[in-house]
């Protein structure tokens, strides 16, 4: 029972001196637990005394308190009391449990954490620091940090950092540092003063992080970025920033600069013939000659695939050519790769900074040009850049852009070319040739066209128009009661390989509602025999649906009469170049005949194209010709005007 408690006690306990007066300890709930006042009575009973117990005591509001107790049994009239004193150890507690926590955290972090005096002498290392540098503590405690250069931070990072932190600030950087093994790792570094609460600076903290694997996988990325995976060789990217920077070097010192674009000849030979593992070694191969053969100012690079552009700064025309022997020298060499002798050769286009182009793309794309070029006509060689095929550049980007409108606005047109029959000179069909009137670049061959078109996939639109309005006009005349023909519609290569072209050509077929017998498709030689066996496959659906095929233009592609075998073909188109000079040139008049008894032996039936001539036209019906078209009988002719030609040579 409290006989009295003093201002003290109301303070801690937050109940007034009347509250408590008479009650007992236990009554006003002042023990936290019952725990600690049964030791306070044990020592009193035992020594008459208690000094310095720690017990926990509750507030009147329910909260806690850490108190020290001391107290002592004492005599008052002859009654015995107990007088005790407790002091507030709460706060004290509270700092210490937290330090322990902060030491803790300090100690077991993850990153390196170092205290130094102002003198840069190592106070404090935590663990990860000596997990780290492999340094025990005994063996840098007094020491100064810098045992950890590596001599591969720059100067001015440690003077950036002593900048900041003499006059109080705090330093973030990146430290390329040395462990004791002598490996080096990179760390991220935050570098601070530590002030006392008087704001006085008295040592420094170090809070580090190995940062070596992020900045390798930077490294890697960097190089993904920039490089090809392949060869290793600057990219796309990397090559753009080579080229801009030599060019502004060019512009500067008044330079000229070379750029050259290789295309290997036969490289898709290689990857198909023998796989893509040995294809790729070859490319591996082919980029170390290239950079063997270059100088270290020079760029070599990869744009994927077997094409390879490369920067020569400060090289003028002379030296340009002179390096293209080289390298062409260097890839022509045979190449060893597991048991296989690869011999191979390339085409080398070349544009000259300033003349043939300001702009990396304007370089780059001429240089492709006279690549194109060049493989038009041979290879194994290299090509400059020219003027008259820039004329030619800008002349076919003004056809594309007129080309993607012509559908739309009507500028296309068929013309129908006669075929006639040696048997009996009936007509027996006709061949559509598609033409183009644009209101200013007047008449264009479609000898021009088409291969833009079939560059950019318009021909697949304008390919789909010509089927339909010559399968049309086809239906029309049969229904009009014009003698039975058949329509002749020339296949480019883009559309022949295109997996729905059957089921194209049968929709057509249907909604013109001509029947496939009437329909006969040219495919060229060349196309026919670029991928024999795809076509082969691609024939057969198209025989499977009823509609026969010729090859165009025969005699040119070099069929492999293996194939020409499989080929569910109805008749050879022996090309024009043939019939020319087929009455003066004997080695004409043998081809022509040759391919006649080809046919015949294999079921088809021929045709010869471009007959200008009863001589030509006399000897094609001695040889067994089957049919016969040209200016002979009729040029192409527009819809109507054929129409004409067939009452006057029906009769
Ligand atoms: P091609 O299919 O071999 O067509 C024969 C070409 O020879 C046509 O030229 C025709 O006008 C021309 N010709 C016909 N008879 C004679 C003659 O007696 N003497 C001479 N010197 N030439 C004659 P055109 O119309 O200029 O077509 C050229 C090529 O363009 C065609 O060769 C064909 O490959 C292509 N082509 C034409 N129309 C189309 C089409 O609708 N689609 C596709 N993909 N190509 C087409
Ligand atoms: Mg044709
Ligand atoms: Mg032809």
């Amino acid at each position: 029972m409290y006989l009295d408690v003093n201002e003290g006690f109301e303070r801690l306990t937050g109940w007034h001196r009347d509250e408590v007066i008479g009650k007992t300890s236990l009554e006003i709930s002042v023990w936290h637990s019952t725990a600690d006042r049964k030791r306070l009575v044990e020592r009193l009973q035992r020594d008459g005394f208690c000094e310095n117990l720690e017990a926990t005591f509750a507030r009147k509001d329910g909260s806690t308190l850490t108190g020290l107790m001391s107290a002592k049994g004492v005599e008052i009239k002859g009654e015995p009391c107990i007088l005790s004193i407790t002091r507030d150890i709460s706060h004290l507690r509270q700092t210490e449990s937290s330090l322990l926590k902060l030491s803790l955290a300090v100690e077991q972090s993850p990153n390196t954490i170092v205290i130094t005096d102002l003198d840069a002498h190592i106070e404090y290392a935590n663990k990860a620091f000596t997990h780290v540098t492999g340094y025990s503590l005994d063996e840098v405690i007094g020491q100064n940090p810098n045992i950890l250069q590596s001599g591969m931070t720059p100067k001015a990072t440690y003077e950036d950092m002593w900048a900041h932190l003499t006059v109080g600030k705090a330093w973030h950087g990146e430290l390329t540092n040395k462990r004791k093994d002598g490996s080096i790792y990179i760390e991220a570094a935050t570098l601070s003063p530590v002030r006392q609460a008087d704001g006085r600076i008295t040592h420094y903290l170090a809070v580090k992080e190995n940062i070596t694997d992020r900045k390798m996988d930077e490294a890697r990325i960097e190089q993904l970025a920039n490089f090809d995976h392949l060869t290793n060789l600057p990219n796309r990217r990397m090559l753009n920033e080579r080229l801009n920077y030599a060019i502004s070097l060019a512009q500067r010192n008044d330079e000229k600069l070379a750029v050259m674009f290789i295309d290997l000849d036969n490289f898709q030979n290689i990857n198909d013939s023998l796989g893509h593992n040995i294809g790729d070694r070859y490319l591996i191969e082919i980029a170390n000659r290239l950079k063997q053969t270059v100088r270290d100012e020079d760029t070599v690079s990869r744009l994927g695939g077997d094409e390879f552009i490369l920067v020569f700064p400060a090289v003028n025309a002379d030296d340009a050519a002179l390096i293209a022997g080289k390298l062409l020298a260097a890839i022509a060499r045979p190449c060893l790769i597991e048991q296989h002798e690869l011999i191979n050769s390339a085409s080398i286009g070349i544009a000259l900074y300033p003349d043939d182009g300001q702009t990396l793309d304007e370089l780059v794309k001429n240089a492709d040009t006279a690549m194109n070029r060049l493989k038009q006509s041979s290879r194994n060689d290299y090509c400059f850049f020219t003027q008259e095929m820039q004329a030619h550049s800008v002349r076919n980007a003004q056809l594309v852009t007129a080309l993607r409108q012509a559908l739309a606005r009507n500028e296309l047109q068929l013309h129908y070319q006669p075929q006639v029959s040696l048997l009996d000179g009936r007509v027996i069909g006709a061949e559509a040739l598609l033409r183009w009137r644009h209101p200013e670049l007047g008449v264009v061959s479609p000898a021009e066209f088409i291969p833009l078109a079939e560059e950019n996939g318009l021909i697949i639109p304008i390919g789909e128009w010509v089927l339909r309005t010559a399968a049309r006009q086809m239906q029309q005349w049969l229904a009009a009661g014009l003698p039975d023909m058949v329509i002749a519609v020339n296949l480019s290569a883009i559309q022949f390989r295109q997996p729905k072209l059957p089921e194209t050509v049968s929709q057509i077929l249907e909604a013109t509602g001509l029947s496939a017998d009437h329909l006969e498709l040219e495919l060229t030689e060349a196309v026919a025999m670029d991928d024999p066996q795809a076509a082969v496959a691609m024939m057969d659906k198209l025989h499977e649906r009823g509609i026969r095929l010729s090859i165009d233009d025969f005699g040119t592609g070099y069929s492999s009469l293996s194939y020409l075998k499989r080929f569910k073909v109805y008749k050879l188109k022996i090309d024009q170049s043939f019939v020319r000079d087929l009455t003066d040139d004997p080695e004409d008049k043998a081809i022509v005949t040759a391919i006649i008894n080809l046919a015949s032996s294999l079921g088809m039936h021929t045709i010869a194209e471009g007959v200008e001539t009863a001589g030509q036209l006399a000897y094609l019906r001695l040889q067994g010709c089957d049919e016969v078209q040209g200016y002979y009988f009729s040029k192409p002719l527009p819809a109507t005007e054929f129409e004409t030609y067939l009452q006057q040579h029906s009769a």
